[in-house]
């Protein structure tokens, strides 16, 4: 008879628990820093386990999250999904009426959250209470001095939820598809589409993104994922760092540069994550104050085009940038810029280019490019179209919504609204989401390579390029940058045009630069286009392209 159990997380804990007992969880928290160990943390979690049952919370029942990096968050990511139940993470810094959305949309039963953020989810709560219908019990992430004034009930403290509880569990033995976290896509249009992660997905994204064609993590690494936990796993790092029994560093509520430096010095990181905006701000921090960064090996960049720019600076520091490309919807780590054998001798140039783009697909996923007329396009870096993907860790449905379903997916591939390349070496570039790209008299324009262009000049901090609608060309580029601390803006957005000039067709060059002092960001810490499109849209209208750069198919 085949005897196997199912692919679940809760080895990856037993095995952490037994044979790395003393490796150290580290967490700053609104009360300074947290340390245990795995052994305490496999108590934590049973007890965690223990009170879920207390009170009434069964298999399959949603458990929400509304919380920064911490040690207690990370006590949800195991006790919740190994006990049956299903662990929802929600973002903090979503509108309230997304809130309110996700968590009647998910029936959250019970509700954890940070002692800064019980406000807000407060505030949510008290506008819409039918949202909040489902949650019998809100637990704040602290001991009893942390639980604020709000009016959130019936409401409890962390170390008050778990504190009795035994350190003993019956851990069930669960069925691969069973379902064990769930995180909503932050919708740029419409309302946020739910995803749900089983329990052998979640162990086959771990499996693969801890080998070095993933994010090559091992039990000497030192991890702190900055990604928050709030969205998508964290990139699963929560995951990958136990499996492999490595010390975890949280870095608690709003991390700001000086945190994420103090914590790489003191905790000696190894390896970290997140998205550009944080690498930005770090990198701002280093010019102006020492920090000693060395234990530093790698940064894990994704979520938004890491620029060359940012790779080579932190090369410079002895920094290895791993540019990573993934999505809500694929757990969700799907292509890693590596460099093949045989490349590190490459001049600069090349082996930056590659390293750039989104990279190689991780083993377990197979992916086709698919053009406007349904044709697959051939792997010569130039052709491109929309990135269907699909594996293991790749999710077939929306929770509930049918529509989408129809739109996103086609016989079992998630068509990702990438536009992407692929080269002959098989490396995908993003060209553009398939919303962004602009179009322009016929042709198209790259937003995200404007974008990389901008922010490659020293005076430039952020940059981000929209259409926006034009009479005669549909649509123009427009550049919208944030100067660097003492930047000439007289004479900035003649040399950034002329740079563009210089290395893309003269219809590229955007018709106008606009100095801001803030690029918006969505909930994720991406540039939110949708916010200027709104804002700058309208004004453009009349078109000012000079004739010169038209397109030349017109
Ligand atoms: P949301 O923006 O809805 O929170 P995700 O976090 O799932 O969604 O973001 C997925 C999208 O982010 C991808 O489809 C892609 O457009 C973009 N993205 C992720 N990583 C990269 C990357 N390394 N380079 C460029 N774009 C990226």
């Amino acid at each position: 008879m085949p005897g196997h159990t199912d692919q679940t997380l809760r080895p990856f804990l037993w095995r952490a628990a037994r044979m790395f007992a003393d490796t150290e969880i580290v967490s700053r928290t609104h009360a300074g820093v947290s340390r245990y160990d795995y052994a305490t943390y496999e108590d934590r979690t049973a007890r965690l386990a223990n009170a879920l049952d207390s009170i009434g919370i069964e298999r399959g029942e949603r458990v929400g999250t509304f919380c920064w990096n911490h040690h207690r968050h990370f006590e949800t990511y195991f006790g919740v999904p190994s006990s049956g139940a299903q662990l929802h993470t929600i973002n903090p810094l979503l509108p309230d009426e997304h809130v309110q959305y996700i968590v009647s949309n998910a029936e959250d039963r019970i509700v954890f959250v940070d002692p800064s953020l019980a406000e807000t989810l407060a505030d949510a709560a008290a506008d819409d209470p039918d949202s909040f219908a489902s949650v019998a019990q809100f637990v704040v992430m602290g001991d009893a001095e942390a639980v604020p004034d709000v009016s959130l009930d019936p409401l409890t403290d962390y170390e008050s939820f778990v504190g009795d509880e035994s350190t003993e569990y019956d851990w069930p033995l669960l069925s691969g598809d069973q379902p064990a976290g769930m995180c909503y896509t932050s919708g740029t249009t419409g309302q946020p589409k739910g995803v749900e992660y089983t329990q052998e997905m979640l162990w086959a994204h771990t499996m693969a993104t801890i080998t070095p064609q993933g994010l090559d993590i091992d039990a000497g690494d030192v991890v702190m994922p900055v990604v928050p936990m709030f969205h998508v796993n964290a990139w699963g790092m929560p995951f990958t760092t136990t499996a492999v029994g490595a010390k975890h560093v949280y870095p608690g509520p709003s991390p700001d540069p000086a945190d994420l430096a103090g914590l790489i010095e003191a905790e000696e990181v190894t390896l970290t994550a997140g998205v550009p905006t944080v690498w930005i701000g770090l990198l701002e921090y280093l010019e102006e104050e020492e920090a000693d960064l060395s234990s530093l090996e790698r940064i894990v960049i994704g979520g938004s085009a890491a620029p060359k720019s940012m790779i080579e600076r932190f090369d410079d520091l002895g920094i290895e940038v791993a540019h990573a490309w993934g999505m809500t919807e694929m757990s969700p780590i799907g292509s890693v810029a590596h460099l093949k054998p045989g490349m590190e001798s490459w001049d600069a140039g090349d082996r930056y280019g590659k390293r750039a783009k989104q990279g190689l697909m991780v083993p377990g996923l197979e992916f086709q490019v698919i053009d406007d007329d349904g044709e697959e396009v051939p792997w010569n870096g130039e052709d491109f179209g929309e990135l269907w993907i699909r594996g293991p860790w790749v999710t077939t449905e929306y929770y509930e919504r049918p529509e989408a379903n129809e739109e996103d997916f086609h016989e079992g591939w998630l068509k990702t609204g990438d536009v992407v390349t692929v080269d002959p070496e098989g490396y995908i570039q993003i060209v553009d989401r398939a919303k962004d790209v602009i179009k322009s008299g016929g042709e198209w324009i790259s937003s995200v390579e404007l974008e990389n262009e901008l922010m490659a000049h020293d005076d430039v901090a952020e940059a981000t390029v929209i259409g926006v609608p034009h009479e005669r060309w549909q649509e123009r580029p427009v550049a919208f940058v944030v100067p660097g601390e003492g930047a000439d803006r007289d004479s900035l957005g003649d040399e950034l045009l002329e740079g563009i000039e210089a290395e893309y067709p003269k219809w590229w060059r955007p018709d106008d630069v606009l100095f801001i002092d803030e690029v918006p960001k969505t909930a994720t810490g991406k540039f939110d286009k949708k916010v200027l499109r709104e804002e700058y849209g309208d004004s453009f209208v009349e078109g000012r392209v000079p004739e010169e750069a038209a397109p030349e198919s017109d």
